[in-house]
This record gives structure tokens, sequence and C-alpha cells, in this order.
């Protein structure tokens, strides 16, 4: 898999609706992550361990067969030239930063300006070669030449031309102002607040990148289970594996008649809104709950009647754990209905629902305690 990666790095969006589930919650997915950009950042990691701790034996090994600079031409086909050859594609398809290592400058005045690589993939002179010719200290230290706050250049010449004169305003462009310490020189990486790499952080950066969003941003409820969020994700997304779903892709099944009432197709909104068992269940709950709920219709007309309500957080938490439930609980019906399981109970299905509810509720989010008073006045 590694290798595979290593030879290629594709930068056009997924377009799978499988992929769906590795997109963040933010952009409509689980939260799960791709496995290629898991493998991209454990890779960049070894440039991180590499400019990190430069004294370490395996480092100093690395140094004396590919030399000291990181990006040095590697023509040999060895493991480190697969890893500088990915972090560079990396960096150049752009799904991290270039100049996500900085040097932390220190006081022991160990790094030359121009020789040393202390900003961006490679040492300055590499690239301003033209420049470095023209100063009249190329060797100096980074000290030496970022005095009371200002850069300080002497060159050779008073009169540098056009295009040098450009290439210098690149120059300032990179080097930006320096983050100076009282300590040793060490680096710092900007992807984290706190300036360590991780590759969780380098992960998701590269999968924003490479994944493609739904416009169904994840709602994910802490004091649910994972299973009926799970489920809520794939309700609002419609993609439940309802007769109407399954036909549309050309599946062939048997009926599209809904299983619960033999009356009517079953799509999403009718097994869940329409039909005669999910109605009768969304009355007894409307009358439970006795906070003026309107007809259960959709998701997204329930979710804008709750955001304008005027109820305590605390009840708005109990009315959607009760919601979500309902419909979980509608759909394990109509599963029981069609695979003949023990539980398609129609008349036992309210009670199922309040009970299951309050000990989710309860022992995940702490939202209610007593069992009575549950079932008397649950908001
Ligand atoms: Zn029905």
């Amino acid at each position: 898999m590694w290798k595979a990666y290593f030879l290629k790095i594709e930068t056009h969006k997924y377009t799978d609706p499988k992929e769906k589930v590795l997109v963040s919650f933010d952009k409509g997915g689980l939260n799960i992550g791709s496995l290629k950009a898991f493998n991209f950042a454990l890779v960049f990691k070894w440039w991180w361990r590499f400019l990190k701790n430069p004294n370490d034996l395996w480092a100093r090994v690395v140094k004396s067969i590919h030399g000291h600079n990181f990006h040095s031409n590697h023509s040999s086909s060895s493991v480190w030239a697969s890893i500088v050859s990915v972090c560079s594609n990396i960096t150049i398809k752009k799904l991290l930063p270039t100049d996500c290592f900085r040097m932390l400058i220190g006081d022991d005045r160990r790094i030359r300006f121009w020789h040393d690589l202390w900003v961006g993939n490679e040492p300055l002179s590499h690239h301003f070669n033209r420049i470095l010719h023209l100063d009249s200290t190329p060797n100096a230290y980074i000290s030496d030449k970022w005095v009371d706050g200002n850069w300080l250049f002497t060159w050779v010449r008073d009169y540098l031309g056009g295009r040098n004169e450009d290439l210098i305003n690149s120059l300032f462009g990179i080097i930006g102002k320096p983050v100076l310490c009282d300590r040793p020189d060490s680096w710092t990486c900007s992807l984290n607040n706190d300036g360590r790499y991780t590759v969780k952080k380098a992960r998701e950066l590269i999968d924003h990148l490479l994944l493609s969003t739904s416009q169904v941003k994840t709602i994910w409820y802490l004091f649910m289970s994972r299973k009926v969020n799970i489920f809520l994700w794939r309700f609002r997304l419609d993609s439940l594996p309802v007769r109407w779903n399954l036909s549309a892709k050309g599946i062939n099944v048997s009926s599209i008649v809904c299983p619960s009432c033999n009356n009517g197709v079953e799509y999403r909104d009718h097994l869940f809104f329409e039909c005669d068992v999910a109605r009768d269940l969304w009355h007894k709950i409307r009358i439970w709950l006795d906070c003026d709920m309107p007809q259960m219709s959709s998701w997204d007309s329930f979710f804008t009647w709750l955001e304008d309500i005027r109820l305590r957080q605390l009840s708005k938490d109990r009315i959607i754990a009760v919601v979500v439930t309902s419909l979980w609980a509608l759909w394990r019906f109509r599963n029981g209905v069609v695979f003949l399981d023990s539980f398609c109970n129609k008349s036992s299905l309210f009670d199922f629902i309040r009970l299951i509810t309050f000990r989710w509720i309860k022992h995940r989010g702490h939202l209610v305690s007593n069992w009575n008073s549950w079932l008397s006045m649950p908001l």
C-alpha cells in the first residue's frame, strides 16, 4: 500500500460515494479519515524527525549516506530517497505548506543565513544564488543580519538592477520576520498551535484538500449512541436501503411496497413520516412530550421548529433524543417486519422508545434521572 502511494500523488477529489464516510463532520462525513492521507502524514513526519533530532544515530547514518540536506538530490532508489520524494511531492502539490517547519532562532549563532536550511525546504543559497553573490557577507549568521528588528544587508554594488530588486523582494517575502527565542536553536511546526508536528493534524489538512464535501453537514449527538448517530447520518443523506432506493440503484427487489403498512411505495419520507405506523407513533409522542410539536413531516422542518421554539437546552436535547430514537426504532421495526424478526410488535413501539431513550440519555448525557417523572413529564 505504501509503495503504491509513493508512486503517485493525485489531487483530484474522490467521487466514489463510499468515500463520504471518510470526510470530517464539518464536511458531511463520519470523520474517519482516509488511509491515503494517513500514509502521507506518516511519511512527512520523517522530515520533521530529521530536523528535530539531528544527532540521533539514525539521522547521522542517513546524513553520512545521503548528505546533510534533507532535500539533497537522490538518484538512488533507496527507502530514504522515496521518503524525500514523497515529502517533496506533498509540498509541490500543496497538500501541506512548504514552510510548515521553521527554525526558532536561538542564541547559539550556528545558523548561517544563506547556507543552512532555516526557512522553506532548501537553503536560501539554492534559489537566490544570484543575490548571494551580491552580498558582501555571504557566510554571515542570521543574528548578524537581523539587527534591532530589521534585516541588514550590505550589497557589493549600489545599483542592483531590476531583476535583482525583484529577487530581493521575493527573498524578503519568504524570510519574513524571524522567530527569535532565548533557548538554543530548535524547530517549530506551524500546523499546530503548540509548534509540534502531529500526524493527526497533517492528516486532517490533507484530507481537507483531497476529499469531497457533502452539502449536508453531519450532526453528531454525544448523548446518543454511535450506531444511532450513524443511522441519523444515513437517514439525512437518504442512503438507507429502503425499497425505493434499492430499486433506483438498479437492484432487483421483489416489491417496492412499504412492508410496514402494505399501502404505498417505501421511500424514506413514507416510511418515517407518512406511513400509518409512523403517523400513529408521532401522534403518541407529540401528546406525551406536550410541547406544541408540529406534525412530523421531515427532519429539516422539525429541526427548524426546534431552533425557533423557546425551551431550555436540556428540554431541547431530550426532544432530539426522543425524535432520533423514534426514527431509529421505526427503522428497526421495519427491518423486523421484512426479516421476520421477533421484534415487530407495533403496539409496544411507543413504550420501547420511552424506555430505550431514558436508558441512553440517563447514562450517556445525564439528561434525565427519574423514571416516573420521565414518563409523566418528560420535558
Ligand atoms: Zn407504510
